[in-house]
């Protein structure tokens, strides 16, 4: 295919995400979006089976979030916010507090995934200093868990699975454990944090679903245990919702299918819709408590340029809006219902170890992924936009995809697992 001038031109000055640049595939030059349809330079349409990295939980270019973006642009696109708040944030924060459950009811505003865990890191580690208690620094996360890119971050990631081994070196000492699905691990778990608590600041998950890990899943009872010991050593307790918030595994919050409450809980991705980066950590009232004092060193430091973007935030209002209009969960629930039925009898090819499915996330497993390159362009020849990664081959549509659609990402899969298992 002939490239853009625009590609061509800019392409020897771009470094690519996760990519060895020796041998990455180059990536397709897209030139617009619309429902779940992505349009490339060329002509070709692809369907979207990923919603751009879980985001466009509408669709992309949904009219209500774009107009909500046009509008606030003219108002006011950004204004700093030390010394200064706005429309767009305040009623957001009000919306986010009412909806999520108990007392989370303190947003504090970054511009990603990554500088919302950092920032609930933050809160933690100070939360125990401010109460005068020494040395509680450390996290507890589990295996397979990934909470993004930055250097906290990675610190919490699964050191052996996780994508930042490298830097183990330099990365801080926390504790990774396993996910306590068994009771034996259970009591490891319990054990384990009843020995450490005094330096442990805080236990961190992602709920029900270990997205960039590998889509492992486990139940709504392994959250609640989770989270039911934490407090019965008194240490903390944030989830990363950052993929699985706004619907995606069933229920606006994954949480919710535990009936639990964190101390403090991230979101970004879905948060703005796919439109505008935009992330939050919300903390309990006790959390926003224990900063309160005549001390400056009490505070919170931490405040990014772009905290609380006016359009951003007016993206996550408009958004929040069509939770409310319209029949997302239901539209989960379908999805749910056809992956099921597509997906299910994926399990008989050979090669493929395990089928996983919850709220609107469909996950084939294989043993050996062989060539995830095979796998890619055969999924752009059939017209679809899947991205395998490790052992995976995922789908996380938006949750306003068409049946045809569905069934065009589906059918792509079956086939191109079927050829694929002939290789
Ligand atoms: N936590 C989870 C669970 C994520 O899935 C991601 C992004 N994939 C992040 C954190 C990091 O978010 P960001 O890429 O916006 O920094």
């Amino acid at each position: 295919m002939t490239q853009p001038k625009w590609f061509t031109d800019g392409f020897p000055h771009i470094w690519l995400p996760y990519s060895q640049m020796k041998t990455a595939l180059p990536p397709l030059a897209a030139k617009s979006t619309q429902g779940c349809t992505i349009t490339l330079e060329d002509g070709r349409e692809l369907v979207d089976g990923i919603a751009s990295w879980w985001t466009a939980c509408h669709g992309y270019n949904h009219p209500h979030v774009s107009q909500a973006i046009k509008d606030q642009v003219d108002v006011m696109p950004h204004v700093m916010f030390g010394g200064l708040n706005h429309e767009p944030a305040l009623k957001l924060a009000k919306r986010l507090s009412d909806m999520l459950p108990g007392d989370l009811n303190r947003v504090f505003y970054v511009d990603s995934g990554s500088v919302s865990v950092e920032v609930a890191m933050k809160m933690s580690i100070q939360y125990w200093i401010n109460k005068g208690q020494k040395g509680r620094s450390k996290f507890v996360s589990f295996k397979d868990g990934y909470h993004g890119d930055t250097l906290g971050c990675m610190s919490i990631a699964d050191p052996e699975e996780g994508m930042h081994h490298v830097f183990n070196d330099v990365l801080f000492d926390q504790f990774v454990v396993d996910v306590p699905r068994s009771q034996n691990q259970l009591q490891e778990f319990d054990a384990f944090l009843a020995k450490h608590k005094g330096e442990i600041a805080a236990v961190i998950t992602e709920p029900l679903v270990q997205g960039a890990g590998g889509m492992k899943m486990f139940s709504p009872d392994v959250l609640k245990n989770m989270r039911e010991t934490a407090r019965k050593h008194d240490i903390l307790f944030i989830v990363d919702e950052i993929f699985t918030g706004f619907g995606r595994t069933g229920t606006m919050f994954a949480i919710d299918q535990a009936d639990i409450v964190p101390d403090i809980i991230c979101l970004s991705k879905a948060l703005s819709a796919g439109m505008l980066p935009l992330a939050c950590a919300v903390a309990r009232d006790h959390i926003f408590e224990a900063f309160l004092s005549d001390s400056f060193d009490d505070a919170l430091q931490h405040g990014p340029t772009y905290m609380a973007n006016p359009l951003a935030c007016a993206a996550a209002n408009a958004s929040l809006d069509l939770f409310d209009q319209e029949p997302r969960l239901e539209q989960v629930q379908h999805i749910n219902r056809k992956l099921r039925n597509a997906l299910t009898p994926m399990q008989s090819i050979k090669g493929v170890r395990d089928i996983r499915i919850l709220g609107a996330i469909g996950v084939v497993q294989v043993w050996d992924i062989k060539d995830s390159n095979w796998l890619k362009e055969r999924f752009i020849e059939e017209g679809v936009w899947l991205r395998p990664f490790r052992d995976i081959i995922y789908m996380t549509p938006a949750f306003t995809i068409s049946d045809d659609e569905l069934d065009k990402l589906t059918g792509a899969m079956a086939r191109v697992l079927t050829q694929w298992s002939k290789l």
